[in-house]
């Protein structure tokens, strides 16, 4: 199978243990969890049987141990991830307050888990079929001119690249990366975003609008997450496909959006149809925020046929249709 290669933050995270929690007073926190957007969906995409790499950077740390030694447990590669001695691993408090709403305190660009880098890409993206960026990792002018740097390396070589808006609030004040991040997802081949990023990248009314601009340039395929309402795929010439969402009891959102592309991005590049892959995804992401810890929640491909065949109550939507395996390969 092709080899994926994903870039960008490695760090912990710490959950609140109570809705609207202040923020100001002492109060009891869950974690550290190993956390980082591209760090979820890698660990996701090798436990879905993908091969994968991160490019990243964790602080000689036992916060930096965590996350490599959870990583290294479910198969991600981690020959480009850099332990730099002068910082330490970063750190993401993140709060939900009753509306659902989700609030973060990151300690991240100015930490060891800031400075990743893609030393040698000759080496690195020889075997790799698909290179995959976040936007969450535009979180400092180095960190936007790494991630250009690999876009552009890969695409020099002929290696696609899959992007997911990720978009943060913070971000959007900050028009030069903003610009960066639209030209990374106009070059994309596989687009993964959430319900209203694609319009507020590029300026149209709707996603399905959106989708239909990047179907016509170099997008092969369109995800659109739609939190418990479940995701949609556009395709060329195709009309949207939903998949709506599995009947769960949210307890922790946070990486559901990583584990969908994780597992999407495994079966795809294992050259499962998309609407296959849309519906494993869409069942490995919904079962996901039913844990606490943002990697929490990821599971095996076997996990999901079996939760395909007799869920668990509560625990997903019984189906009996066909298999990643048995998709058009
Ligand atoms: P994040 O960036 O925090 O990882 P996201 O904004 O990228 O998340 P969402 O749309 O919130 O992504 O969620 C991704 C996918 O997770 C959805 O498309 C859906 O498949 C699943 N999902 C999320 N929340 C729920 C829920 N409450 N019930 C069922 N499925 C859910
Ligand atoms: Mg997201």
């Amino acid at each position: 199978m092709p080899k994926l290669l994903c870039i960008g933050e490695i760090l912990v995270e710490m959950v609140a243990a109570d809705v609207d929690q202040s923020w100001l007073e002492p109060a009891t926190w869950h974690g550290p969890f190993p956390s980082g957007a591209p760090a979820i969906l890698a660990d996701q995409a090798a436990l879905c049987g993908a091969t994968v790499d991160l490019v990243g950077s964790v602080g000689a740390d036992p916060f930096g141990e965590a996350c490599l030694a959870r990583l290294r447990r479910s198969g991600v590669g981690l020959e480009h991830v850099r332990v730099d001695d002068t910082g330490t691993t970063g750190v993401a408090f993140v709060r939900y307050s009753a509306s659902g709403a989700r609030s973060f305190v990151f300690h991240l660009p100015e930490t060891a888990s800031g400075r990743f880098r893609l030393d040698d890409p000759a080496t690195a993206l020889a075997d790799v079929g698909l290179v995959h960026v976040m936007g969450s990792t535009a979180f400092s002018a180095d960190a936007v001119a790494a991630i250009g740097r690999f876009v552009d390396d890969a695409s020099a070589r002929g290696v696609p690249v899959s992007f997911d808006p990720n978009l943060r609030p913070e971000m959007l004040r900050r028009p030069e990366h903003v610009a960066e991040l639209r030209r990374i997802l106009l070059g994309a081949r596989v687009v993964l975003a959430s319900e209203g990023e694609l319009p507020a990248l590029l300026g149209d009314a709707s996603d399905a609008a959106c989708a239909a601009r990047l179907l016509g340039g170099a997008a092969q395929v369109v995800v659109v997450k739609r939190g418990a309402a479940g995701a949609s795929l556009f395709e060329p010439g195709r009309p949207e496909a939903r998949e709506p969402g599995v009947a769960v009891h949210e307890v922790d959102p946070t990486g559901a959006g990583d584990c969908f592309g994780g597992t999407f991005l495994a079966l795809y590049l294992s050259g499962t149809d998309p609407t296959t892959a849309l519906r494993y995804a869409n069942l490995a992401a919904g079962l996901s925020v039913t844990q606490r810890g943002p990697m929490s929640g990821n599971r095996s491909l076997a996990d999901l046929e079996a939760a395909l065949r007799s869920p668990a109550p509560g625990s997903g939507r019984p189906s009996q249709s066909a298999g990643p395996s048995s998709g058009a390969l």
